[in-house]
């Protein structure tokens, strides 16, 4: 047997095993289940072999419903089959898999649970897909680590195959599917030692064959069916038994023992949570923590959620036991409570002594839980009435479920614990990675790394969690006390909470900016400098976009944090660390040429020996915050709600705070201004030759023609220059071409396609810092000009005269869609209907609270909404039936009205609406006219009108 430790993510650990057991893997992709079925691709266009000694036959279907008839199909053929989905992709399985199981077929699915889009959709983990599938039949098996996700991975193909019972084996999205840590990865020689190959010939000899036809999927009428139905209930008797014979199995192979439910705690615990997925992690760690310190707590992890065997629970709880509280990750609206709930409920139904059970819900969508919480879960059961049906996590202030939380309560652990901050495409993500390789290939410590993303398509924000320790990391949640904080963009001090978890005393900060010591004095917001004093931070700065540039690397300023990160942490001897880094280096680059290759190692070597340290005042203890700066114009919704999001304080807004259907108002991106420009285009007006092709391609419309009077310059900035146009119907105005730098990506996608005058470029791209206070108040002044088209919008140059109402979006910098778009919205937004398809478009289109979509100054613009990646063309088409019905019945209605023989002045305009409804511009027009005479009419028909 060879086991062998190796740092890998939840998905990787599932696929590995899945790839092992299966003749078949038919695929679809969806996050964040997608890397499962992509590697099994990869590995068998590799040449791997699984256990029986053959490539696994990977098939891409066209869906997820195509998928699971395929591993029905296979099974059915006599290959065993497996499939990784998530979500609405395992909804869609649903119908096949009640067939797979109805037809005792040993498939094993593995899904990285997600929760199902409802007022939302959230690519993020919780188990409200998985709970879809109760009734389906097959077997439901939860990990809760990626070491989990390995070894019930296995338990899952053994013990299908022994029971002819399909297994869903199911670990978290993201927290799992995504967290990289150093596990133990048993050979596939030892899988096959462990497979009950007499169970697989079996199967085999069981399939569909013309050489012993039989007839299967029948339809069967009243008199049969319901007999049938039950016929099979022997075998899913037997599915407990043969889990935990497996399951003893695998421990001869491990140090580590599974049960059906796994009981953590004090021998003699009152107060018990019981759970399942990646937050028994973190129970675990805080019962253990909480057992120290005298409580009397436990924790039962689920392991086999499905056949749910009354028995083997009752057994696993201790009998001091005298109240439970059950936490569910998901959400059933209207039930009588939670699923797992539910089912302990009645395991304990009329037994004596029965302990009081209380039931909650946490972590939907990957929602923060940690310590604090399953403390506050322990408070609850401890009180006189502990809350039923609460939450925790969230505060609730409209229906008040939610617990309160101690946020002083810390569970403490022997990992050392970093963050990074970064920038969607500076490489911090892969160079964390990284760093979590080098230490856990290259010594004998644990490791662990997560990453947290903003909503933006790239270039947003990055926050890479990582840990590293000499035990195994059971933390399955944010840092919240770190050794070590890097922020690798400067621009992130004044926006971001950068130093929020920071260790009490003596962390340390890495800071990439360009400032001298003197200049952070100036530079530092209080709040900052203010924590600095107060934890007694060591404070480090690099200028590594400096040193990055002057290699030749550009923005890319990974390498060169990275080294600093080795050298001020000394996690291992900085000199080893600079060896390993060379090594990946060399690894990595090769294909990308020497020079390359050689930036790179001289990054490596500059990023020790730059670090400069700034001294930390002890005057800056008590300073007070900077003084609020927030724009007051700003709507109070922005102020109260989407800034705090965008602030990346989401997890503070109580309920109140969010529409219950989920809706959100247009135009929130405009008062994002990210600033996320390095450089960014200005006007040259002696070479412009008025095309307008720059507004034309910018992907976030933050370039754009203007028209003013002389009279409405009166008031422009100094620096709002203008020039004659030369198209003489805009001949009465002045030109500019105007940008915001702070809603500009710096694509340069505009100076590219800029034609000047005689090979001239008008637009230059030039530092944003130079320019953003200037550029900024011109662009604010521009905006408030009154919106004018003499030129009409016929083509192109005339169209960009439109005002765009779809703006500053969370696209990618350069998107080739997104001009696109803006177009339709100058020449149709105002009475557009989106049905958005799930995508790209749909996440830079309305990933709360960025919405892009905005109104003209009539209030006028383009109603947007998204259903499902499987549905598209369906909800748009429902949508235009429902305004195809509103206008018919607006004509029949009026019709109707003109044969009661109304008003003239009314039956003159109705007629024109009748005759010219398929006329926009002409509806448009009668439109006003028509709503204003209806208020008079009914007014009058009231008598109310006042002459
Ligand atoms: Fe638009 Fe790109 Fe030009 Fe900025 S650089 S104004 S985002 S086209
Ligand atoms: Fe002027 Fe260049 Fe824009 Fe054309 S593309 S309007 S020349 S700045």
């Amino acid at each position: 047997m060879k086991k062998k430790m190796i740092t890998m993510d939840g998905n990787t650990a599932a696929a590995y095993v899945a790839y092992a057991f299966s003749d078949v893997a038919t695929i679809y992709p969806i996050t964040p289940s997608s890397p499962m079925g992509e590697l099994a691709d990869q590995w068998a266009a590799e040449g791997r072999k699984n256990i029986y000694g053959q490539k696994v036959k990977v098939s891409e279907l066209q869906s997820e419903a195509g998928a699971s008839g395929a591993t029905h199909g296979a099974l059915q053929g006599g290959a065993l089959a497996t499939t990784f989905t998530a979500s609405q992709g395992l909804l869609l399985m649903i119908p096949n898999m009640n067939k797979i199981s109805g037809e005792l077929l040993p498939g094993v699915f593995h899904v990285a649970a997600r929760s199902v889009a409802t007022h939302a959709l959230s690519i993020f983990g919780d188990h409200s897909d998985v709970m879809h599938t109760r009734a389906t039949g097959f077997a439901l098996l939860a990990s809760s680590s990626v070491q989990e996700a390995h070894d019930l991975a296995i338990i899952a193909h053994l013990s299908a195959v022994k029971a002819r019972i399909p297994f869903l084996h199911f670990f978290d999205g993201f927290r799992t599917s995504h967290e990289i840590q150093k596990i133990e990865v048993l050979d596939y020689g030892t899988f096959a030692r462990m497979i009950d190959m007499e169970a697989v010939h079996k199967f085999k000899e069981n399939a569909l064959n013309p050489e012993r036809p039989i007839t299967r999927g029948t339809a069967q009428n009243p008199d049969i069916f319901f007999q049938n139905r039950e016929a099979a209930n022997k075998y899913y008797e037997k599915v407990p038994y043969i889990v935990e014979q497996n399951m003893a199995e695998l421990s001869k192979y491990i140090d580590r023992k599974y049960h059906l439910f796994d009981y953590f705690g004090a021998e003699d615990a009152e107060r018990i949570i019981i759970a399942m997925g990646s937050g028994t992690e973190t129970m675990e760690k805080t019962v253990n923590y909480l057992v120290e310190q005298g409580e009397k707590v436990g924790l039962i992890k689920v392991r086999l959620y499905r056949p749910f065997s009354v028995e083997h629970l009752l057994r696993a709880i201790p009998s001091s036991v005298k109240r439970i509280a059950v936490l569910d990750r998901t959400k059933e609206p209207g039930s009588a409570g939670e699923p797992l709930y539910k089912d302990i409920k009645f395991a304990f139904y009329g037994k004596e002594d029965a302990p009081l059970i209380v039931g909650g819900r946490f972590g939907l969508s990957s929602k923060e839980f940690d310590p604090t919480m399953v403390k506050s879960v322990f408070d609850n059961l401890k009180s006189k009435s502990p809350k039923d049906h609460f939450t925790i996590g969230i505060v609730d202030d409209v229906t008040f479920t939610s617990l309160d939380i101690d946020s002083s309560f810390h569970v403490p652990d022997g990992a050392t614990k970093c963050k990074f901050w970064g920038f969607g495409s500076d490489g911090t993500v892969g160079a964390s990675k990284n760093t979590i390789k080098i230490i856990g290939d290259h010594t004998d410590m644990y490791a662990q790394g997560y990453f947290v993303y903003d909503s933006k398509k790239s270039g947003g924000v990055t926050i890479s969690h990582l840990r590293f320790g000499e035990n195994p990391i059971k933390s399955p949640y944010l840092i919240k006390e770190a050794d070590f904080i890097a922020c690798h963009k400067s621009s992130y001090i004044d926006k971001y909470d950068v130093l929020e978890g920071m260790k009490d005393e003596g962390g340390i900060f890495l800071l990439n900016s360009n400032w001298t010591p003197e200049e952070m004095e100036e530079e530092l917001p209080n709040s900052m400098k203010r924590t600095l004093a107060q934890k007694k931070v060591k404070f480090y700065n690099i200028d590594a976009l400096k040193i990055a540039e002057d290699l030749g690397l550009g923005e890319r300023i990974n390498t060169v944090m990275q080294s600093a990160f080795f050298k001020l942490t000394n996690i291992i001897p900085y000199e080893d660390a600079k060896k390993y880094m060379k090594e990946a280096v060399k690894k990595t680059y090769a294909k990308r040429g020497e020079d390359v290759v050689r930036m790179n190692i001289e990054a490596i070597d500059r990023g020790g020996e730059k670090i400069v340290e700034i001294p930390v005042s002890p005057k800056w203890i008590n300073l007070p915050d900077t003084a609020n700066v927030k724009d007051e114009k700003k709507p109070e919704y922005v102020k109260e709600v989407a800034d705090v999001i965008n602030n990346l304080k989401g997890d503070t807004l109580p309920v109140s705070s969010f529409a219950p259907d989920g809706t959100f108002p247009n135009g929130l991106t405009r008062y994002e201004k990210r600033g996320v420009a390095v450089k960014v285009p200005v006007w040259n007006a002696e070479n412009c030759i008025q095309c307008n092709e720059c507004s034309l391609v910018c992907p976030h419309a933050a370039i754009r023609p203007y028209l003013a009077t002389d009279d409405e310059l009166k008031n422009a900035p100094d620096k709002f220059n203008t020039i004659k146009p030369m198209n003489k119907l805009i001949a009465d105005y002045n030109f500019r071409i105007q940008v915001s730098p702070l809603d500009c990506t710096g694509c340069e996608n505009c100076v590219d396609v800029c034609p000047g005058k005689k090979g001239n470029k008008a637009l230059e791209m030039v530092p944003l810092e130079d320019v953003v206070d200037v550029e900024s108040a011109n662009w604010d002044f521009a905006e408030t000009l009154p919106d004018k088209n003499p030129m009409g919008d016929k083509n192109f140059s005339g169209a960009m005269f439109e005002r765009p109402l779809f703006e500053f979006s969370g696209a990618c910098a350069g998107c080739g869609e997104t001009p696109y778009i803006k177009l339709a919205t100058q020449l149709y937004g105002d009475r557009m209907i989106i049905a958005n398809a799930t995508g790209c478009s749909s996440i830079y289109g309305g990933t709360a609270p960025s919405t892009p979509y905005v109104m003209n100054k009539e209030g006028k613009g383009p109603a947007w909404a998204n259903s499902l990646f499987e549905d598209n063309a369906e909800y748009g088409y429902g949508i235009a039936l429902a305004v195809k019905n509103t206008r018919e019945t607006i004509r029949e209605l009026m019709n109707e009205s003109l044969s009661l023989g109304i008003d003239e002045e009314l039956k003159l305009v109705f007629k024109e609406w009748i005759e010219k409804m398929e006329d926009v511009s002409a509806t448009s027009e009668l439109d006003v006219n028509l709503r204003q005479l209806l208020i008079r009419k009914v007014q009058e028909t009231k008598g109310t009108v006042k002459e």
